[in-house]
């Protein structure tokens, strides 16, 4: 069994956001030489998230809509979290409902991804440098 590992780092401008980022991590299946395995991509912090789902303007604007409802940013007094000094109660909800992690299969060397289905990065509370891990086991 061979093994790749790799990161990559986001610093989005904004407080939250999506990133498409199914072309990194195929590249990065593409420089593992590994054609028959997994590969798992999860966000390193606890306040961003790694999902599949459609590359969809309106999908995310309602993705966007409907975490403020669950767990608005304002007014950041309402999380127990908050009381540490920092503002980001929300993003750490955020990240809970939206996942940590993915595992794609990889098949003939390429992502086995089905209809539609693209892995986005998800930012609740950037403005600094964030890492996704990469890993990649197979044959
Ligand atoms: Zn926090």
């Amino acid at each position: 069994m061979r093994h790749h590992r790799q990161e990559l780092t986001f610093t989005l401008p904004t407080r939250r956001g999506f990133v498409n980022i199914t072309p990194q991590v195929a590249r990065a299946v593409a420089e593992s030489g590994i054609a028959e395995g997994m590969v798992l991509v999860n966000a390193m912090h606890i306040t961003a998230s790694v999902f599949i789902n459609d590359d969809e303007s309106g999908l995310h604007a309602d993705y966007e809509r409907w975490l403020e409802e669950l767990a608005p940013h304002e007014p950041v007094g309402r999380y127990a979290h908050n009381r540490t000094g920092e503002d980001n109660g929300d993003a750490h909800l955020k990240r809970q409902i939206m996942g940590r992690e993915v595992v794609v299969a990889i098949t003939g060397g390429k992502l086995d991804l089905g209809p539609w289905e693209q892995v986005f990065y998800g930012e609740f509370d950037g403005r600094r440098p964030k890492r996704v891990l990469i890993k990649i086991m197979g044959d």
